[in-house]
């Protein structure tokens, strides 16, 4: 657990964080003024375009996609293909088709390892993966590790969040087959140098596989640039509806792997004993897709990227943690965790209250119409690592359409907390 001195690593433009351009778009900040939503890292909410995309996908195009000739079907076929086609052209995928739907994140990365890992993990390898991954992607690489009878080993940052050229050259080697890690930490609110993660990778004939939840909402991704093999995100943390998933993957990898879940749309042609699979996406895509969800991420993405756009995004958000953690720090009984450069949280601070447990800190914010989380956040060897006590720490994120006034009501109901029990 780190002090919370402010220094940045970069200069920022000015941004005026007493208004917000964005706020009147988004029908639940609009319509509950009272609370301060400071859990996008959870989910975002969605703006107005967003949730009018679902309704017109079922009132004009509703028809189960790949399943009819008829015009009604094709249009809602199309529809889906050209999200995908935008999606590829967002993350810098040549191809459309290597694009994949799923539900969410975690699903993108249990088909990486349930489907591909098999493929190229044997007995005596090692997956590498960092000790402040999401359980989801760490669960199903324990499971990978245990079921091939290979060896999970961790990276680990420095306490200030930072993974080190020598840390990586220790840990990813000759025995090496897949590094897998979050490009931003859900709990420390860092980026990953994954582009080096992945050179290490591929220099010992590795695979890299990226967990993009807690990136694309901030920032443009580009898995060429990245280097990777593998890209996960959900829908539901960029601004479309939950429910949603993507998971990209290099054609060759997508065609060697096996298929996930089986039955219908994912095959070419069936027999009573055998089947032969369908040409990837559809592989991986079994069963009846979530066309409006699949839809209306479009709507969100375009939004996220063409209407508000990554720069302006950063600007407002570093602003805005900025002046959170210059506020937070002066407080004698707050300790923040991660970085102490409030420009490298990408909307995260995570902090405790001294002796006040993180569930009555969020308990008496929530009285207060602050909305935080508290507790593990699904990262508990990242929390054992970092000595957090009960193994539970506050998180409050930020995104674009929060202002300073939602700061203002946080900082009071820190306040509030520490009178309550002081
Ligand atoms: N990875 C990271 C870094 C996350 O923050 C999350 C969600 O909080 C996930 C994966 C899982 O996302 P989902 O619940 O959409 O599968």
């Amino acid at each position: 657990v780190l002090d919370a001195s402010t220094p940045q690593s970069r200069a920022w433009p000015r941004v005026d964080i007493e208004t917000n351009p964005y706020k009147a778009q988004f029908p639940l900040l609009a319509g509950k003024p009272q609370i301060a939503f400071l859990d996008s890292a959870a989910t975002a909410q969605r703006p107005a375009c967003v949730l009018a995309a679902q309704k017109e996908f079922y009132e004009t195009m509703n028809a189960n996609p790949l399943r009819g000739l008829y015009s009604l079907s094709v249009e809602a076929t199309e529809a889906i293909a050209k999200v995908r086609a935008q999606i590829a052209g967002l993350i810098g995928a040549g191809d459309p088709r290597e694009v994949v739907f799923t539900r969410n994140t975690s699903e993108s990365l249990n088909i990486v390892a349930k489907a591909f890992a098999p493929t190229v993990l044997e007995a005596g390898d090692e997956v590498a993966i960092t000790v402040m991954e999401h359980h989801s992607n760490l669960i199903p690489w324990q499971q990978a590790c245990r079921e091939a009878g290979a060896t999970l080993v961790y990276l680990y940052p420095t306490k200030t969040g930072q993974l080190t050229d020598e840390e990586i050259a220790a840990k990813i080697g000759p025995k090496t087959k897949i590094v897998a890690a979050t490009q931003v930490s859900n709990v420390l609110g860092v980026e990953n140098p994954i582009a080096k993660l992945a050179q290490a990778a591929h220099a010992n004939g590795a695979y890299m596989v990226v967990d993009g939840a807690q990136s694309v909402p901030h920032m443009a991704v580009d898995v060429a640039q990245l280097g990777a093999d593998f890209f996960a995100f959900s829908s539901h943390k960029a601004l479309g509806p939950m429910g949603v998933g993507v998971l990209w993957g290099k054609m060759e990898l997508l065609e060697r792997s096996r298929p996930f879940l089986t039955g219908g749309e994912m095959i070419d042609s069936v027999t009573e004993q055998d089947a032969v699979w369908a040409p990837v996406p559809e592989k991986f895509e079994a069963g009846t897709q979530d066309a409006a969800g699949i839809y209306a991420t479009g709507v969100a993405l375009d939004y996220l990227v063409n209407q508000v756009g990554y720069e302006a995004i950063q600007a407002r958000e570093a602003a805005l943690v900025h002046y959170a953690m210059a506020q937070m720090s002066q407080l004698p009984y707050v300790d923040i965790i991660g970085s102490i450069y409030w420009d490298r949280h990408h909307g995260v601070i995570s902090f405790n209250v001294r002796g006040i447990h993180p569930h009555d800190v969020a308990s008496i914010m929530d009285m207060q119409g602050v909305c935080i989380r508290a507790g593990h956040h699904c990262a508990q060897p990242l929390l054992t690592w970092l000595g957090v006590e009960n193994l539970a720490c506050c998180r409050m994120s930020l995104a674009f359409y929060n202002d300073k006034h939602d700061v203002d009501a946080f900082l009071e109901a820190l306040d509030a907390v520490w009178r309550t029990f002081n």
